[in-house]
This record gives C-alpha cells, structure tokens and sequence, in this order.
C-alpha cells in the first residue's frame, strides 16, 4: 500500500517536478517536491560513524538517490527542488522499538479502573513530528485501532510513521489492567499467538504475570510464524527467557527480578524489595555482568527506555524538558502529571531512583559495548509526561548521558532497530538505496545532542512534513485521543 503513492507519482507524471500527497496529508507536508536537493548539509548517517560536514543528499520519488561531499560544480537534477541547510544537520529517521498509541487516562485514583486511552489522533503524528519514521507499537490495549491506525497511515491517508504492530500483552494472571486477556495456561498461549498471526500482527509482547509455561509455549509459536517476541517480564527473570529463545527484552535491568533472594519460581515478586535488592548491587560484579554475557550469547535485543525511567526518579526530567510537552497534553493530563511528579519529589531522599537509573544507565552502556544489540524507544506510560515523539529526542539525551557518543546514540535509535525488524536493508541509514526517511535539525547534535529537539523537517519516503503543523493539530489531545 505504502508504494502506491509513488507508483502513481512515477505512472503519471514522469519528469514531473512536483510529487502528489493526499488531502489528508497536504496540510502538513512542506516539501512534496519528487526529486529533493539537500545542499551543504552535516550528515549523522546512523551506522555510529562520526558526523560529516558539508555533504550533498539527493533524494529521488522516496528513495536516497546520492550522498557524498558537496562540491562547488555538482549539479542538481533539472527538476529538483534544491534546499540550503547550511548550518542543519541530517539524521536517518528514528526506528522508535517502544511506541505504544495509548497514553494513561489522568486523575486515575485509586477506586477507578487503571485504564489506558488509545491515542489514534496524537501519538502518530507526534511520534513523526519527534521524528520517528518507523515505530514498533510493543503491546497493544486496542489492537484492532492499532492495524486501522497502520493502514490509513500506509495508504496516505492520515500521517504517521511506518507502523510495526505487536500484539496485545501477553499477559497472566492477575493482569495489569481490564483491557488484558489473561491467559490461563500454555495452550491459550499457541492460541492467542496463532490468531494475532491471523490478524496480521507482526511480533508479540508477553507481560509481567505470564507463566514460564505459557511464555515457552508463546515463543514457540511467534517462531513458528517466524514471527519474534520481546517481554517486559517479572515472573520469569532475563537469563530464564533467554534459555527459552526470547529475542528482546524490554526497559533493561531494572526490570530484572532473577537478583532478588526472596523471588518465587515463575512468580512476580512485590516490586520494593526487589529494586531494593537490586540498587545493593554493582553492575561491574560478576552477577550483572554474567546476565549481560548470557544475553548477548543468546542474541536477545535490549531495548532502552530511559525517559520513561527517568520520570520515576525525583525531580526529572529537568523542568524544562517537562514543559516542551504541556501544550500537548489535555489539561487534566498534564495536572496529573504535576501531582505525581510533586509527590515523587516530597519522598526523595527515600527513592532507590536516582541509584537505580545511574545503574541502569551502566548496564546499558555495557551490554551495547559488548557487543549487544541495544534498541530505543519512548514507552509513553508510566504515570504520564513520557509523550510520542519528545520521549525519543529524551532518549537520544539520555543514551548520550549513559556515555554514548551522540552519533552511537543515534546509530542505536535507528539501524539497531531496523536490524531486529529485518528492515535494516530498507531504512535506519542514511545510504544509497534506502528509503528517504531523514530528520532534518537545526545545530549539531554531534556537538550537542539536545539540538536533536530542533527539528526542521521530518522526510517520510521522500515527502517533507512540518513537525510544528503536525503538533499543532493535536495541541491538547494527548490523554484524551
Ligand atoms: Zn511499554
């Protein structure tokens, strides 16, 4: 579906100097030229290679036709709309590997239901507008908008970014929340497994109370379609699904529940004791760095999700970085997120966070130099303020904090991703060949990684969006819709 756009392009108007966007999509499109001339512009080309000043790219009906060094007597096809970006820096778009379309409903207290609003109007255009061209949903409340939401998307018809469905939580018992089916036993895994296959979702999410049988018998069957799975797990720690096949491990350590002495078989402890049990821990012993090695023999992913961590620790994200989403949020949304972040800041002398996060951080950091896969992406829940599109500039940040270098920050946010899709040779570089999906920003984030927030435009296949239009459009909307 997605190609059609661009059959109809080449069909019909061959030389033609203008590519055609829907009305749904116009009003947020700045550039819709089919053949586009980036000119002396700095490349961050995703592979963690360090940025190059003064290149040439050349984007053609969707596709990076060239990318070298600008020279003085280079010529632009005839044709092509040429752009100046002196100045600008380039980056391929995110492959966001945590993107879920729910957002938590505010003034959740604590007689009503822990219910979660699918956001089929703000998440993908603010993901897009963040920059993120190709986002993994990683747990679904409501898969059927979820597969509607990709398909207006894939045909043009609303904006968003590529979408790569996973399935509703794989959750046991008790679940997290009303909106979960809880498996009850290994054969309602297969099941479950088989008929989101059916439905053509293409990866899964098991959940915190699944059972080691029933996350063996979920394995099995998403390899079975050939389709992977990744968890954000409890009851099972990470070396045990490892052993099963898992192949990706959503938040990092501090989701791990194998170090904690008081921990049950098959059973999710109470969370205190086991982060207080962790935060005891040094990430250089030989326990944590064990789990690392095991992991990266069995080749599972580890997917960062540091800016939603980080709200949990008192008096983070800085003020300022809470503030770049408040126009986004409904009023009540951004309330709610006031009051928790204030009580969160009242007990911090107590908090295991500000430990926990730093140590995070540091597995993190040496799980990827080890050789792991490590992936990014936003996971907007916790208690709200983690919002699609300015959670994945966060993470960038963040990763730079844990010691990354900005342009292997980037290189994980974008071809780590698109290699555990099998997309790596489509998109998440900035390559001859591939898909012309790039952010364009103001500064140099190889200097300074927060100029990753200065996002000038957003090329999905080719076409340019305007990230303040696509902002603007939902001003207000996230945790309403
Ligand atoms: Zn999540």
């Amino acid at each position: 579906m997605r190609r059609l756009v661009w059959i109809a392009v080449m069909g019909a108007a061959c030389g033609a100097a203008t590519a055609q966007v829907s009305a749904g999509l116009k009003p947020f499109v700045k550039v819709d030229d089919a053949t586009v001339v980036l000119q002396h512009v700095r490349v961050i080309d995703g592979t963690g290679a360090p940025a190059k000043d003064d290149q040439m790219v050349i984007l053609d009906h969707g596709k990076i036709t060239f990318v070298g060094a600008q020279t003085a007597d280079q010529m632009a096809p005839a044709g092509a709309k040429v752009i100046d970006l002196t100045g600008k820096t380039i980056f391929p778009g995110l492959v966001g590997m945590h993107e879920h379309l729910f957002y938590p409903t505010p003034d959740r207290s604590p007689d009503l239901l822990p219910l979660y609003g699918e956001m089929a109007d703000s998440a993908p255009r603010l993901y897009l507008a963040g920059g993120v061209t190709a986002a993994r949903t990683t747990g679904s409340v409501e898969p059927y908008t979820d597969i509607s939401v990709k398909q207006m998307i894939d045909a043009g018809q609303i904006p968003g970014p590529k979408l790569f469905l996973t399935s509703p939580y794989l959750e046991g018992a008790p679940p997290i929340g009303p909106q979960l089916h809880t498996l009850t036993g290994p054969d309602d895994a297969t099941r479950t497994v088989d008929y989101w296959a059916a439905e053509g979702i293409t990866s899964y999410k098991a959940y915190m109370h699944i059972t080691p049988e029933e996350l063996k018998a979920a394995i099995d069957a998403a390899h079975a379609h050939g389709l992977k799975l990744t968890g954000h797990l409890c009851s099972v720690g990470f070396k045990e699904a490892a052993a099963m096949g898992i192949d990706n491990l959503e938040h990092g350590l501090a989701v791990d529940t194998e170090f904690d002495p008081a921990k049950k078989e098959g059973v999710c402890p109470p969370v205190g004791p086991t982060r207080e049990a962790m935060a005891k821990m040094d990430v250089e012993g030989p326990e944590i760095q064990g789990t690392i090695k095991d992991l990266i023999a069995h080749h599972v992913a580890v997917t960062s999700t540091l800016a939603v961590f980080e709200t949990f620790a008192p008096n983070l994200p800085p003020m300022s970085e809470a503030m770049r989403v408040r126009d986004s949020l409904m009023p009540d949304a951004w309330g709610s997120y006031m009051t928790t972040r204030a009580a969160i800041a009242e007990h911090a002398n107590t908090s295991v966070w500000p430990r926990l996060f730093k140590m995070e951080m540091q597995f993190e950091y040496d799980f990827a130099k080890q050789g792991g896969l490590l992936m990014a992406g936003c996971d907007p829940t916790g208690y709200g303020g983690v919002v699609p599109g300015f959670c994945d500039q966060r993470e960038l940040e963040l990763l730079v904090e844990a010691g990354f270098t900005p342009e292997e920050a980037i290189h994980i946010a974008t071809e780590n991703g698109a290699k555990w899709l099998g997309e790596d040779q489509r998109f998440g570089t900035v390559t001859v060949g591939k898909d012309a999906d790039l952010v364009v920003v103001d500064g140099n984030p190889a200097k300074d990684i927060a100029d990753v927030e200065k996002v000038d435009i957003v090329f999905k296949d080719g076409v340019g969006y305007d990230p303040e239009k696509l902002r603007e459009s939902v001003r207000g909307l996230v945790g309403l819709r």
